[in-house]
């Protein structure tokens, strides 16, 4: 099965709208999506940029350009995480919103997409400024969000702390306290039990249900994580716990690789202390690079967009990518995954666990009644394990890729509200 997208450039392949774009055409049009509701659903509904100014540490001004994108909210209220990044560009947020939008209809979790960025370095800013930027951030933009309007949550770059700031700035300004505002707070300002580790917890689920699938087994599955960030620990912590065998870690500045199998809990305490796993004395110095094409039974793309592409993707011997990042995998990469029968669970169905998790913190905040963390646990490896089993059966019964398989899903729920709520004009 070819998405057509192999007379690219590599601009264009790396380009994560062309990435988005190139999935949904293809997904549009094995559904035969109504003409109309295509060109709707291959636009964001609303771009935002705002250019704002902060003051730095040093008494000097710096203006900041921030994105908010809505990609649709057919479905609910628009959800999806903030970004602080150099390289945030609109089309990389226009690209992520709509994954959100696809991710959750595959769970069937009633929001739209909506993506946010700030471009900036957050690892050289005080947190003096980091607070002030995302203050200025959040009132500029801030008649477009609300627990009915667009819920943002945490991404690269940001964490509890910052939508600990969005919810109180939002709050000082509709003169009332809305937790339910923002997800992935802290626990005691309206957090849920189980969000921090849930983008990880859904990635293990995702494994675990490929291996059943596949007719194979965790005990001596050998796995390599790119990115050990939020949903990277999570995942090598919780994937250790249950039997797997974690080999290598592929970091920005380098990579370990123990055949044996990696300490994580130590690994977690190093990089801790260290603040770099670089130096780690339970594995070996690896380049990053190499460990993404080093054999393996599963690849777990944890880090950034654009990772497993052309240039690659051929080396590859992973006989499964669970992907932890959104965008990991280029539309060209995907046919040569296909032609060497890797079996991929795509992201929008591999880290969904976060916004599923983020939908109940945003139930618990409007009940003021907040679930125990065991709860929260089954109930996300309920909905991931139903998800994963609906993406396998589509992909089965319309002869394509898991890829093509949750794009379709996905538009075929967002399409058929659409058509139930009718075109307001
Ligand atoms: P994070 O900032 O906590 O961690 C990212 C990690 O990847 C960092 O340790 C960073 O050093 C590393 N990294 C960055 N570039 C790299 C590179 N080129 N090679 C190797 N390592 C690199 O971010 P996160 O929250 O863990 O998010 C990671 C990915 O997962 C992103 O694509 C994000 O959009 C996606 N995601 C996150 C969540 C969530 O709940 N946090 C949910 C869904 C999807």
């Amino acid at each position: 099965m070819s998405t057509g997208t192999t007379a690219v450039t590599l601009d264009q392949e790396i380009n994560p709208w062309s990435a988005q774009s190139a999935r949904f055409d293809f997904a549009a049009r094995k559904l035969n999506l109504d003409e109309g509701l295509w060109k709707v659903l291959s636009t964001p509904s609303r771009e935002i940029i705002v250019h704002f100014p902060v003051s730095l540490d040093n008494g000097s001004i710096e203006v900041f350009t921030g994105f908010r994108v809505q990609h649709s909210m057919a479905r609910g209220p628009c959800k999806g995480g903030i970004r602080y990044a150099p390289d945030v560009t609109l089309d990389e947020v226009c690209a992520l919103a709509s994954w959100m939008t696809w991710k959750c209809a595959v769970v069937n979790i009633p929001f739209g997409g909506a993506k946010g960025g700030i471009i900036c370095d957050p690892r050289s800013m005080s947190r003096g400024e980091l607070e002030r930027m995302t203050r200025r951030y959040t009132a500029e933009i801030i008649e477009f969000l609300g627990p009915e309007k667009d819920i943002p949550a945490p991404d690269v770059g940001t964490n509890e702390q910052t939508m600990a700031w969005i919810m109180d700035t939002y709050s000082m300004h509709t003169r009332q306290t809305v937790t339910s505002v923002v997800t992935g707070k802290p626990l005691n300002i309206g957090g849920s039990q189980g969000r921090i580790e849930a983008t990880g917890r859904g990635v293990m689920v995702a494994c675990d249900e490929s291996l059943r699938y596949l007719n194979m087994a965790v005990d001596g599955c050998r796995v390599i994580i790119q990115g050990f960030g939020n949903v990277g620990t999570n995942a090598a912590r919780l994937m250790q716990e249950r039997g797997y065998k974690i080999i290598g870690i592929a970091e920005r500045d380098g990579g370990l690789y123990n055949r044996a199998g990696i300490d994580i809990h130590q690994l977690i305490e190093f990089k801790y202390r260290n603040n770099t796993i670089l130096g780690f004395p339970g594995a070996e110095a690896t380049p990053s690079d190499e460990l993404l094409v080093t054999d393996c039974e599963i690849l777990i793309p944890a880090a950034t967009e654009n990772v497993i592409t052309s240039r690659n993707a051929e080396r590859l011997k992973a006989r499964i990518v669970v992907e932890g990042a959104n965008g990991p995998t280029t539309a060209v990469a995907d046919e040569i995954l296909a032609a060497k029968r890797i079996f991929v669970v795509p992201d929008i169905l591999a880290n969904a666990g976060g916004v599923t998790a983020s939908y109940f913190e945003w139930v618990q905040d409007r009940q003021g009644y907040f679930w125990k963390e065991a709860m929260v646990n089954q109930q996300l490896e309920e909905i991931l394990r139903s998800s994963f089993d609906d993406v396998v059966r589509y992909a089965e019964a319309h002869d394509v890729n898991n890829r093509i398989a949750a794009y379709m899903l996905a538009i075929d729920r967002v399409a058929f509200t659409m058509k139930q709520r009718g075109i307001y004009a």
